[in-house]
């Protein structure tokens, strides 16, 4: 028996609707996964596989908590998301075989520091300090595939102190869910309690200290918080 040098950190969890809890071991995140979000961010949508980024699994908001307004960036980004959660892993995985391994879905939101990814971007260097910084994923209650079955249509939007700011629907994810599943378990083998969060539609735009944001994915839920 190891014995920890430090006391070991909590497992990042996220509620599930109707009780209990689930563990979330890593979050992915696909990049470009809507035409015309892939288009505003001058990309051309139709060539591209699906690529990958990732925010660390304690980077999440939970409970419709407060987000605060994080350090080193003046454009603070919404990007409204489907979120898949596994409870299944695995490498290889077959498109046909994937949605059997998915656990649940929730409404979240990939939150960006805009300006550190396109300096990013520019300079040819990584995304992480853009895209995975503490706090950088509110989420929504977790709702479980054997209530809801595995939605491949329904409307995606986000809110802004009230104002629809994304609208989209989910039949324009340009890789479905179990295309994206697929794709990634050839690069990483999967686990039970990762995250997957599925790309953003158009219409991200920066947020600041005061302004409420309320996300829906139709047939799974919602997702709340403040920016404070
Ligand atoms: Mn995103």
């Amino acid at each position: 028996m190891v014995e920890f040098v430090l006391p070991p950190p909590a497992t990042p969890a996220i509620p599930v609707a109707g009780g209990g809890a689930f563990p979330v071991r890593r979050v992915f995140c696909v990049g470009r996964n809507y035409a015309a979000h892939a288009r505003e961010m001058g990309s051309d949508p139709d060539r591209e596989p699906p690529f990958f980024f990732m925010k660390p699994a304690d980077a999440l908001v939970t409970d419709g908590a407060d987000t605060p307004y994080p350090p080193a960036t003046s454009d603070l980004h919404h990007e409204m998301e489907l979120v898949v959660a596994l409870g299944e892993g695995g490498a290889d995985i077959a498109v046909a075989d994937a949605l059997a391994h998915v656990w649940g879905y929730a409404a979240g939101l990939d939150l960006t520091r805009r300006d550190l990814q396109g300096q990013a971007k520019k300079e040819g260097k990584p995304w992480d300090m853009g895209k995975g910084f503490d706090h950088s994923g509110p989420i929504g209650l977790l709702v479980p595939a054997a209530r809801i079955g595995h939605p491949a249509r329904g409307r995606i939007a986000l809110k802004v102190n009230g104002k629809i700011r994304q609208e989209s629907d989910l039949t324009h994810l340009i890789w479905s869910v179990s295309e994206t599943i697929a794709h990634l378990s050839r690069l990483v083998r999967l686990a039970p309690g990762d995250l997957i969060f599925t790309g953003t539609p158009e219409g991200v735009a920066a947020v600041g200290r005061g302004d409420l944001l309320e996300g829906e994915v139709e047939g799974v839920g919602t997702v709340r918080t403040r920016i404070v």
